[in-house]
């Protein structure tokens, strides 16, 4: 284009208020001569290549490695261990070729000289009573292994070379595995059943009906080979969970007669394992839509609840392309199940519950439903669920994901009375931990690395599953309210960004860095920022792109751009990558007679200069309610490219015949506002006659 000499003549010499004739960066460190705005490209993002697209899409030459399964674990409850046989057939589909092979021994932080339990340092001067569970016991957990075996194409087994370093384990194999080639390699292991724990996944619980088993990184599982890592070995600290390959797994599991087992995966011989009343009951509750009992409150632990004979039982499951496989096993066990279809004729997907006693009356009123509930929003916002079943366990364990299975706490006192606040959280918590097959069982994150790309997204989700399962949720409880985030923005000292490894973020930026800073950034940039259609179509188009791979946090990044048709470059950078805050404040509103700026008042008699400070590290767009003498308000919404050419300070200009009483920025505190008590501009009183 060829500027007209009268544009070239105005911007030389009009004096637009909001153009400062150099550039003003916040946070900007003066001495460097380089780009430092907040608009810039980000720097942090890996160059696209064959494998990760520019677009945010896998690539052409995109692999990941495939790992099966094939475990036969038994319960000793006199001992509380899992003996366990495992046959795992590892598939190198990576371009590279492998000489051995790491593995995540998890329950290894359990033992007493583990890493996590040299990090925690000394106990605090008093301790709530419930957290002592987590204590360290005298007695040693972790795994003994004993055998690691490798299988040679005729099925002959020999003692592998193998080297512990944590909660890691290297295996040696006899020659490497190149591109397309499988291995097997044979572990027998056990270990004790934690009681809570450094990892306080898997736990075991004495209750009234006897003890309860939920069983959570249980088995010695490969760790994941790809493109980014070569391999992610990075210990098993406790707070980066984990990161694991897809495969398909044949799980027998043999516990007591009078037992009830759910896990993850479709079982496999219910002839063997239930009654015929209870296979008659699935049924009626497969083709209902309210749950329906498999095991009523009554019959808990009774007889007539387990097939006839003795001796123990062995429950199979199979399960195909997950990532892990988790179970829960007691004799206390109520159940209840229901049928959820897509769509009318659609195929069934079984929702199951199990609790004890203990989880009574509010589990069976609030899980299966709340189950129900994140099909469908979950559904909606990313994709169908594809496995057959979700199950969700009532136990120790306050909150936790596997495929296919969820294992969460919420529990009425003793007497079983409770607070309709409990509702709210089995209900969230069950919308929490049954999303995350979502995120990040199936759009399957590095979670050891990135805490935000699977608690993020899910709490996202979660938002929107709580506000749907019932309109009445209290706001300051959902996990995206930027009201809630505000008040961990405003902490001072708070330096770490969401950007940073899952086991920096730790103790006191846990929470709100891993979660609720990344839905409720989400939330702002759904609801405020970009068109919510237009992120909804990204969003999904990020989470179908990536489903049963490994994106990477530059994946959905980019992936979102690709589809909102937008750089927010300056957004992420400031809320995903940087501690910084918001603040913004409305420091000046000043009149002028139009006449005088213009020559005429064909706009109106006055024009309003409203001066707007960032006075915090991020820019954000400007949402204020202008109101005037007459009593009526105006919204205006500015975009965050006002602040590219000074990211400090913007001067709003508008005509109006009206006298502006009140401005306020931020009205509805969607934007996490730090500092509300500079939002706000009142006319002066008019001053008393002398
Ligand atoms: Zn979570």
């Amino acid at each position: 284009m060829r500027l007209s000499p009268l544009i070239l003549a105005a911007a030389l010499t009009v004096p637009f208020a909001g153009q400062a004739s150099a550039q003003v960066w916040l946070n900007a460190d003066t001495s460097k001569k380089v780009n430092q705005s907040n608009f810039r490209a980000l720097e942090d993002w890996p160059t696209p290549n064959d494998l990760r697209r520019a677009s945010g899409a896998p690539g052409s030459k995109y692999w990941q490695q495939q790992v099966d399964y094939t475990i036969k674990v038994a319960l000793d409850t006199t001992t509380h261990r899992l003996n366990g046989n495992e046959v795992v057939t590892y598939h190198n589909n990576s371009p590279d070729k492998l000489a051995y092979l790491w593995f995540q021994l998890d329950q290894n932080i359990e033992k007493n000289d583990s890493r996590a339990n040299a990090m925690s340092g000394a106990l605090p001067k008093g301790m709530d009573p419930r957290f002592r569970r987590f204590l360290m016991s005298d007695t040693e957990f972790g795994y003994t292994l004993n055998r690691v075996q490798l299988v040679d194409a005729q099925g002959k087994r020999k003692d592998a070379q193998y080297r512990l370093n944590g909660t890691q384990m290297r295996v040696d194999l006899d020659a490497p595995i190149g591109t397309g080639q499988k291995v097997q390699v044979v572990i027998d292991w056990s270990h004790e059943v934690p009681n809570g724990g450094r990892n306080g996944r898997g736990v075991k619980e004495k209750l009234k009906d006897g003890w309860e088993y939920l069983n959570a990184q249980w088995f010695p599982r490969a760790a994941v080979y790809d493109d980014i890592n070569g391999w992610q070995n990075n210990q098993f600290l406790g707070m980066g969970e984990f990161y694991l390959n897809f495969g398909n797994y044949d799980v027998s599991i043999t516990v007591p007669r009078d037992h009830i087992v759910r896990a993850t995966g479709t079982l496999q011989n219910p002839n063997e394992v239930l009654t015929a009343t209870q296979r008659e009951r699935l049924k009626v509750a497969f083709a209902a839509d309210t749950p329906v009992y498999i095991i009523k409150p009554e019959e808990i632990a009774t007889p007539a609840t387990r097939p006839a004979g003795s001796g123990s039982l062995t429950w199979r499951f199979t399960a195909q392309n997950v990532r892990d496989f988790a179970w829960a096993s007691s004799r206390g066990f109520a159940w209840d199940a229901m049928g959820f279809r897509y769509a009318k004729d659609g195929k069934t997907i079984e929702l199951h519950s199990v609790y004890p006693r203990e989880g009574m009356p509010v589990w069976n009123k609030i899980s299966t439903k709340a189950i129900a509930q994140t099909m469908v929003t979950y559904g909606r916002m990313a994709f169908e669920y594809p496995y057959p079943q979700a199950s969700n366990v009532h136990g120790a364990v306050g909150g936790m994901e596997y495929p296919m299975i969820a294992f969460c706490g919420a529990r009425p006192r003793p007497d079983g009375t409770y607070d309709k606040s409990l509702e709210y959280s089995l209900a969230g918590v069950t919308i929490h931990e049954v999303g995350h097959n979502w995120f990040p069982m199936i759009v399957a994150s590095d979670e050891r690395m990135w805490t935000w790309m699977d608690e993020g997204l899910n709490s996202f989700l979660e938002h929107y599953g709580s506000k749907e399962f019932d309109a009445a949720w209290p706001e300051m409880e959902l996990p995206g309210s930027a009201k809630s985030i505000a008040n961990y923005m405003r902490r001072p000292g708070i330096a770490v960004p969401i950007m940073a490894h899952s086991d920096l973020n730790l103790r006191n930026t846990f929470g709100a860095n891993g979660y609720t800073k990344p839905a409720s950034g989400l939330v702002m940039l759904r609801e405020r920022i970009a068109n919510p259609a237009a992120f909804d179509e990204a969003f999904r188009g990020y989470s179908q792109r990536w489903m049963f791979k490994h994106p990477q946090p530059a994946d959905f990044f980019r992936s979102m751009e690709d589809g909102l048709g937008e750089s927010y470059n300056w957004f992420w950078r400031g809320w995903f990558y940087t501690g910084y805050n918001n603040d913004q404040a409305v420091t000046n509103v000043e009149r002028q007679a139009a006449k005088e700026v213009v020559g005429d008042e064909s706009r109106g008699t006055g024009y309003y200069r409203i001066t707007i400070e960032q006075k915090g590290g991020i820019v954000m767009p400007v949402e204020m309610d202008v109101t005037y003498t007459d009593g009526t308000t105006e919204r205006v919404k500015l975009p965050a490219d006002i602040w590219r050419a000074n990211e400090k300070v913007f001067t709003y200009g508008k005509f109006t015949s009206k006298e502006i009483a009140q401005v306020v920025v931020d009205p509805d505190e969607a934007f996490a506002d730090v500092s509300r008590a500079n939002n706000t501009w009142k006319k002066p009183a008019t001053a008393p006659l002398p």
